[in-house]
């Protein structure tokens, strides 16, 4: 079997319902955490799952009779962009919650983060005298830096809030991640509405 067939849509009877069914079955997803490539953060993703009592990525992998990876017991899965910013893990929210489902998703900022070290402005300053090419109308100034926590968090949990793709009754939250005491803080629980 070639790597192009190991593809749903290909299998034989494939309808997409029962493909579902499968996912939410084989991956009892529910939290979805958007964090930072720092390796000093790299505890955020556990630190989230521990505070929502939930089992992280990648979970204990379960196999079928014939050793084929079907699934895993994790709950919390993670979307990793620079500075945790929520820009960047739009598309895979919505995805996620089409095929397998989601309750929360988790926004961490973290301290001493390398977004912190300069400003929209130098950044596309920066890049226009190094790399050539106006940037400064491809991403919004207000997600290519990090100058206050607070800002930045409720930034992302409205981008996130107010995305056509976010499903209203998800849960949206932002915490700081302190790399220095390896704890997280709470700084928005924004709670979804409830499906009529
Ligand atoms: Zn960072």
């Amino acid at each position: 079997m070639g790597y192009n067939d190991k593809v749903y849509t290909k299998m034989q009877g494939y309808e997409f319902e029962g493909i579902r069914q499968f996912f939410h079955s084989a991956i009892p997803l529910k939290t979805l955490v958007i964090a930072c490539p720092d390796p000093r953060a790299s505890g955020a993703v556990d630190a989230v799952a521990r505070e929502f009592n939930q089992i992280s990525w990648p979970g204990e992998i379960i196999r079928d009779a014939n050793g084929t990876k079907v699934g895993s017991t994790m709950n919390v899965g993670a979307v990793i962009t620079t500075g945790g910013r929520a820009q960047d893990a739009l598309r895979s929210i919505t995805a996620l919650h089409h095929l397998i489902g989601l309750e929360n998703v988790v926004v961490v900022h973290h301290t001493w983060c390398g977004l912190t070290a300069f400003s929209a402005d130098a950044l596309i300053f920066g890049h226009q005298r190094e790399n050539g090419g106006d940037i400064s109308h491809v991403h919004d100034p207000a997600t290519l830096c990090i100058s206050n926590f607070d800002d930045s968090l409720r930034f992302d949990v409205n981008l996130v809030r107010n995305a056509p793709g976010t499903p209203r009754h998800l849960n949206v939250f932002g915490y700081v991640y302190d790399t220095d005491e390896d704890k997280l803080i709470k700084v928005i629980e924004d709670r979804g509405t409830k499906l009529a």
